[in-house]
């Protein structure tokens, strides 16, 4: 039995995963699940799944999680530090599937431990991609990418080696916007930029689809997970996804990753790792499907992936203040204190502010550093929301 945890387990990622677990019980010995205000959710789960332990992240949360398991033996938990103790359980596999950056402090703890880590939580390798991967080394930990531009990299890789590597191709679906006209986009409401087209996610991820800021993230997110430069990596639009990315070598080739819009493919992939083993995903009829479409992104529509290119260039710090930024500025557009193309102008005035004067590129990479980085990006964005006009 394969002792394993999943933090964020109510989540749209974490829920596909605990689908792949409870078809095969046997084989798993469940430690921990951590969840935030659906408690409902997540005691259902733990109870389901026979685990050991369920946290929510909200202290508020608490006595309603322990009343729903009363009368199970399930060990209940609440607040960010007791889903950081959970973390530090010894598990063979666990999956990072919290949103946003509150995702990084466990997943530390977690390699910290040895541990298997599955990475949905693209945050994290963006806000601190060579923390989290020294912090791997550093224990003999084993990083997995989830997010599944990256799973399809990791895949196309298999027997390969780097140096033939040149150029990693991720594709983007468009999002919600795609087809608008540019002008109306500083109109786009909430509601409106909730909805995408191919894949069904959480609905911050889904906003980011949106706007591209998603695409900017794993821009970053491949340029640290895979150790290649900035100028190797590449976005093409393609409506249809279902290639999830392709790898261009040195004699010509391009190894593409084909398959259905299902997040189960890239958890499970990683859930068996190094093997491949059945998983419940539909099998492509490519006949039917006919063709498949691709194009230049269009950086005017997509400031975003700019955006992103600035932050691979200038390196250190300045990933923690994307993010947080970027967390911020949704947040505000989510509130509607914002609009929709504000968002990148206030990540990108939030950049600005603090790569002029903090020391952002050069300050070393260190959890505290990491932290109080995050900290004052989400203050300078809201500062920025101001100075919109
Ligand atoms: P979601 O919003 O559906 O779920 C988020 C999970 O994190 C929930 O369990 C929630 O309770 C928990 N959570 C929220 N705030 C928390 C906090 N402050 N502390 C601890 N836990 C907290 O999100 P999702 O769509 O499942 O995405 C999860 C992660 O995976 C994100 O980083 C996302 O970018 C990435 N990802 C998602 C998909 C997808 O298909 N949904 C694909 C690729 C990558
Ligand atoms: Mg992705």
């Amino acid at each position: 039995m394969r002792r394993i945890t999943v933090f964020g387990a109510t989540g749209s990622v974490g829920q596909s995963a605990l689908d792949l677990v409870a078809r095969d019980l046997a084989s798993y010995d469940v430690v921990a699940l951590t969840g935030g205000r659906n408690v409902a959710q997540l005691a259902h789960d733990a109870r389901r799944l026979n685990a050991d332990m369920a946290v929510t992240c909200y202290p508020e949360c608490y006595s309603e999680l322990k009343d729903l398991l009363a009368d199970t033996d399930v060990e209940v938990a609440a607040g960010p530090d007791a889903i950081t103790q959970a973390a530090a359980r010894p598990v063979d596999w666990a999956l990072s599937a919290i949103v946003g950056a509150a995702g990084l402090v466990p997943g530390l703890e977690a390699l910290s431990h040895g541990t298997t880590l599955a990475l949905a939580n693209k945050e994290s390798l963006v806000t601190a991609g060579p923390l989290m991967l020294g912090r791997a080394k550093a224990h003999g930990a084993t990083v997995l990418p989830v997010d599944s531009e990256h799973s399809a990299v990791f895949q196309a890789l298999v027997g390969e080696h780097m140096a033939a590597v040149e150029r990693v191709i991720i594709t983007a679906s468009g999002g919600a916007f795609r087809d608008w006209p540019i002008e109306k986009l500083a109109k786009a409401t909430l509601a409106q930029a909730s909805s995408h087209p191919n894949w069904d996610m959480g609905r911050r991820i889904t906003i980011d689809s949106a706007s591209m800021f998603n695409k900017g993230m794993e821009l970053i997110e491949t340029k640290e997970f895979f150790n290649v430069s900035p100028d190797m990596i590449e976005v093409l639009v393609h409506r249809e996804s279902l290639v999830h990315a392709l790898v261009g070598f040195n004699d010509g080739a391009l190894m593409a990753h084909v398959g259905p819009p299902d997040m189960r493919h890239a958890i499970g992939y990683a859930l068996h790792w190094p093997e491949r083993q059945h998983l419940p995903v539909e099998r492509l009829d490519l006949a039917k499907i006919g063709s498949l479409t691709f194009e230049a992104p269009d950086d005017a529509r997509y400031p975003a992936l700019g955006i992103a290119k600035r932050v691979m260039r200038e390196g250190g710090l300045s990933g923690a203040v994307f993010n947080a930024a970027k967390e911020r500025a949704l947040d505000g557009f989510i509130a509607g204190e914002i609009g929709f193309l504000d968002m990148s102008r206030v990540v990108d005035r939030t950049l600005d502010k603090m790569s002029s004067g903090a020391g952002v590129q050069s300050a070393a990479m260190t959890i505290d550093n990491v932290l109080e980085t995050d900290r004052l990006a989400r203050i300078y964005a809201a500062e920025a929301f101001e100075q919109l006009g």
